[in-house]
């Protein structure tokens, strides 16, 4: 590979910046020449290409978001897009694709692979939910700014003597949820993963609690449940208790990476260049058992994972509920 291209796609994800940053600096140390795509798929297929340099990635790794914005792409799911992708990056010289996203972006990453463009995928979501990996960037940033809203929420609600219904971000997948309910203590957690979810139960555990001289209460509701403000006024109808709900929303997505996302971007980031210089095609790159590892994309997407069995325990070993 001579020239590679990058782009962000799907949701974007904090730590993105990190991995594309990496990507600029290790490509010149195997003195290959790196040109960003814009706006994922779809900036592709408008030939949005630039030129990058290492000036033009200094500083970046503490921003939050990324500088090459992202989209999603309806026109590059069908054949003719794909085709007319690989042509363009042919036509910019590109011989090799890194794609930061989810497993969507992946897809497409494995199209483009057929075509004859070296491809690697970089794990970028803060949802988690990518099941080849242990690890996806933007993960630690997103249970850190959640946590630090918990606290922040939990500060009035011990104040007012109420009663709150916290709705975390996380698609399908309750692991942001859960990370929660151990940073910051809650009655309980409700997450897709679990449907043993009894109302009638949680409603008794909170008057129990009331009973004795509890004076607040938080529930952590992942997104994949839902429904947050309607299972607040059930719960304020059930127990009398004062309850409001907040649903924390995109607050999630941005903000400064911390330390941890930005260094596994960086790796990552670094890692997608070695196997692109090898010659390597249709890999993901993925964290698994405390090492960094690549799978062929077609083996990682058909992959399987869930929450931590034990984790899981032990968080509801702590709740009241
Ligand atoms: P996130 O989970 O953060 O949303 P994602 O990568 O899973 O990330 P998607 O919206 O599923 O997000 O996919 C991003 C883009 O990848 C799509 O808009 C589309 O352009 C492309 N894509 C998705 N699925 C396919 C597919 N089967 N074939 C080709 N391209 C695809």
């Amino acid at each position: 590979v001579e020239t590679v291209g990058i782009l962000t796609s799907g949701g974007d994800a904090p730590g993105m910046n990190a991995a594309i940053r990496a990507v600029v600096r290790t490509a010149r140390a195997s003195g290959m020449k790196v040109k960003g795509i814009k706006r994922g798929y779809a900036g592709l297929l408008n030939n949005e290409i630039i030129d990058m340099d290492s000036r033009m990635v200094s500083e970046i790794a503490r921003l939050g978001g990324t500088i090459l914005f992202t989209a999603r792409c309806k026109e590059f799911e069908t054949r003719e897009g794909q085709q007319k992708g690989a042509q363009i990056l042919k036509d910019n010289g590109i011989d090799g694709l890194i794609v930061i996203g989810g497993d969507g972006s992946f897809r497409g990453a494995q199209k483009l692979s057929e075509l004859g463009i070296n491809t690697i995928g970089i794990p970028g979501t803060i949802d988690l939910d990518i099941n080849c990996t242990d690890y996806t960037i933007g993960f630690d940033t997103a249970v850190n700014t959640a946590m630090s809203a918990i606290d922040k929420i939990k500060d009035t609600s011990t104040s007012h003597e109420r009663c709150s219904i916290i709705e975390v971000m996380g698609r399908n997948a309750g692991y942001i949820a859960l990370w929660c309910q151990m940073a910051n203590g809650a009655d309980g957690i409700l997450i897709p993963e679990r449907d043993a979810f009894n109302e009638q139960d949680l409603i008794d555990a909170i008057m129990h609690n009331r009973s004795k001289g509890k004076t607040h209460h938080v529930i952590i509701n992942a997104e994949g449940v839902g429904h947050t403000n309607r299972l607040a006024r059930r719960i304020e109808a059930a127990t009398g208790i004062e309850t409001r709900a907040t649903v924390l929303g995109h607050i999630q997505r941005g903000g400064s990476p911390t330390a941890r996302d930005r260094v596994m971007a960086a790796t990552m980031g670094g890692y997608a260049i070695d196997l692109l210089h090898r010659g390597e095609t249709n890999r993901v790159i993925c964290y698994k058992d405390g090492k960094y590892v690549d799978f062929d994309i077609d083996e990682g997407l058909a992959m399987e994972k869930t929450i931590d069995e034990y984790q899981f325990l032990i968080s509801r070993l702590m709740s009241v509920y």
